[in-house]
């Protein structure tokens, strides 16, 4: 597979029913709302450089966000906070990502999404996060090779990255390393050590209170944009 292939044989994956039933009556329900619009109601595939050196690890796409614009973190407030510091870090050439033709690119950077269909409440079962699994260890398998570091947003994040590297055959810490934010762990093979940043996720829950502020998200993404540039 190419990324091209990979991204057309997920966008018509069907696998997890209760998600196909979830992206699909959201798409049905809320496309009157978005009527200018197309509307995608579909996976989302991974997006961004072909060889990044960061990989940022989300959970799933916002119902409303990647589910409604087929871009991950476009079009919904976690992406407006995850974009806005992106480009304050240089890792996206705008602070925006509104919709998928909007011309945002990722510099040296690809996201990913943990499970690729929309879930209710933002919550995979167990069972949908290791429907999805393929999907995420093919990518990997397919851009792991330039990655310098890992960005885990939220503990799912985390623990699906750290199992997908485990099934590529890197080497991963046991026991597994503690998700936090600003936590660092280094996962990888001699002479190709990466290291993996934790970083709360940026959903409304988490900035609305202020458990994840701008600081905050900057210092860690500063933190691999930096390591990308050396
Ligand atoms: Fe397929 Fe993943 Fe969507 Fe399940 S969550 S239907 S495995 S793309």
């Amino acid at each position: 597979d190419t990324l091209g292939e990979l991204e057309a044989r997920v966008s018509v994956c069907r696998a997890c029913p209760r998600l196909v039933a979830w992206r699909e009556d959201v798409a049905r329900d809320k496309r009157a709302s978005f009527a200018d619009q197309p509307y995608w109601g579909r996976p989302i595939a991974g997006w961004g450089a072909e060889d990044p050196r960061v990989l940022i690890v989300g959970l799933a796409p916002a119902a409303n966000g990647g589910n409604r614009t087929g871009r991950i973190f476009t079009g919904d407030r976690s992406g407006d906070w995850l974009f806005a510091s992106l480009h304050r870090v240089g890792l996206a050439t705008q602070p925006t990502s509104v919709h998928a033709g909007d011309g945002q690119r990722l510099l040296d950077a690809r996201m990913v999404a943990a499970v690729r269909c929309a879930p209710p409440l933002n919550k995979p079962t167990t069972a949908e996060r290791d429907t999805c699994a393929p999907w995420l260890d093919a990518e990997l398998a397919l851009v792991a090779d330039s990655v310098r570091t890992v960005v885990a947003l939220g503990s799912f994040g985390w623990s699906a990255a750290l199992a997908a590297f485990r099934r590529l055959g890197w080497e991963v810490p046991r026991p597994a390393p503690r998700f936090g934010h600003g936590a660092e762990a280094v996962i990888g093979s001699p002479g190709h050590e990466v290291a993996l940043l934790g970083c709360y996720h940026p959903s409304q829950q988490n900035t609305f209170t202020g458990k994840l502020t701008e600081p905050m998200i900057d210092e860690v993404l500063g933190r691999a944009a930096a390591a990308a540039r050396i």
